[in-house]
């Protein structure tokens, strides 16, 4: 199975549908290497525009899922239609698809009491998933967590704590893992613990999950705005560019 991709503003996007993007995971799972999977925004892409570090995790990353609703805008203008691909319901698939395959899993990411509350809704959701181990975002140490995801050898790894911090986590234990798939799902856990909720599906329906969440959680404005729309005319500026 080949990669699809799309270079929007110097960032490769992978142009699979939820299908094929679980079957590709599928793949990566069986694989002899450990590998990335980005799911992608247009502030993550802000934020690796400032830090050439960060472009690097992101270029190097084995699979990248158009997330954001400003992506899938951006491919339109490129002419690219896309089913967009949410994190939080992909990897909510993802777990799906491993406990069917009895795939082990691991989980790290969010509050203490959160994560506890994922693994119960998890194991109730899902009576077969197998998670081997499980840790909350808050550690000092790296080093303590590493030795514990070794020695649990997870197939998947859930890392649920905010880009770019998710991202860097992952890209360094990419060289210490032997054979792990990771992903980064922001906020996921607090929502799929009950903390935080999701946008009613009419809204998810239409794209407007950022709004609905920018209404309720207002400090999330200066996150979006101006970003959305720099980027939109960013990309209408690399369209007219590439034309001459
Ligand atoms: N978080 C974490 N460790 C940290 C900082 C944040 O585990 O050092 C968690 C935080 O508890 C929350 C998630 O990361 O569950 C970030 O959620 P946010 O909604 O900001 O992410 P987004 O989905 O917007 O990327």
């Amino acid at each position: 199975m080949q990669r699809r991709q799309h270079k929007l503003l110097g960032y490769n996007i992978d142009l699979f549908n939820m299908d094929e993007a679980i079957n590709y995971v599928n793949k990566l799972v069986d694989s002899s290497s450990s590998s990335h999977i980005v799911t992608i925004n247009p502030e993550i892409i802000e934020y690796a525009n400032k830090h050439e570090d960060f472009a690097k995790i992101l270029n190097e990353a084995e699979l990248v899922i158009p997330d954001g609703i400003g992506i899938k805008i951006g491919l339109k203008i490129n002419g690219i239609n896309v089913e967009r691909i949410t994190g939080i319901g992909f990897a909510w698939k993802l777990i799906e698809n491993s406990a069917k395959n009895n795939i082990p899993i691991a989980l790290v990411g969010a509050k203490p009491s959160v994560i506890e509350k994922v693994q119960a809704t998890l194991k109730e959701v899902f009576p077969d998933v197998n998670i081997v181990y499980a840790h909350d975002g808050y550690f000092k140490e790296n080093s303590e967590l590493h030795e514990d995801l070794i020695s649990s050898c997870p197939k998947i790894l859930f890392v649920a704590m905010g880009a770019p911090k998710q991202e860097e986590f992952i890209y360094e234990l990419k060289t210490i893992l032997p054979s792990t798939v990771m992903i980064g799902i922001g906020g996921s856990f607090d929502v799929w613990s009950g903390e935080v909720k999701r946008a009613p599906e009419i809204w998810q329906k239409l794209g407007l999950e950022w709004l609905y969440r920018t209404i309720k959680q207002p400090e999330r404005f200066k996150r979006i705005f101006p970003t959305l729309p720099i980027f939109v005319y960013n990309v209408i500026k690399e369209k007219l560019t590439k034309k001459g």
